[in-house]
């Protein structure tokens, strides 16, 4: 019989632990969302995406700890969207101000889902960041 287990991650909490929690924290706080891990229809140079008016996050990456990143960054991005409900969001706000939103609202995310640390450091975060000027 063949055991799919690495033994690096025996017992441990994984990036992929957190992204079923990060992505059933978000559904909690936003009923309407629909999240999709495997976004196909994305560029390939596209981690994820949000789209406000659609209630939509899309996912295209390949390792757990970036699609537990992008899932936060673009989970962040909804949930300031959320804060203005009365804006249009992308006609109102500059694009470098949704980034600024959507990177700390996502920091709280990975915070609130109990990944920063080990899993994110706030240097794996910022790199985030500073990838998305
Ligand atoms: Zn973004």
């Amino acid at each position: 019989m063949v055991q799919l287990k690495n033994k690096e991650y025996e017992g441990k909490v994984t990036p992929s632990c957190y992204i079923h929690a990060l992505e059933a924290f978000l559904k909690c706080m936003f009923p309407e969302l629909e999240i999709e891990r495997f976004a196909f229809n994305l560029p390939d140079n596209v981690a994820g995406r949000c789209a406000y008016e659609e209630k939509w996050i899309g996912l295209n990456e390949p390792s757990a700890k970036g699609a537990l990143m992008a899932l936060a960054h673009e989970g962040g991005h909804y949930w300031s969207s959320r804060r203005y409900p009365d804006k249009d969001f992308e006609e109102d706000f500059e694009r470098s101000w949704r980034e600024h939103l959507a990177y700390a609202y996502g920091w709280r995310l990975i915070c609130l889902i109990g990944a920063k640390g080990t899993t994110v450091s706030k240097d794996d975060w910022r790199k985030t960041h500073d990838a998305d000027k």
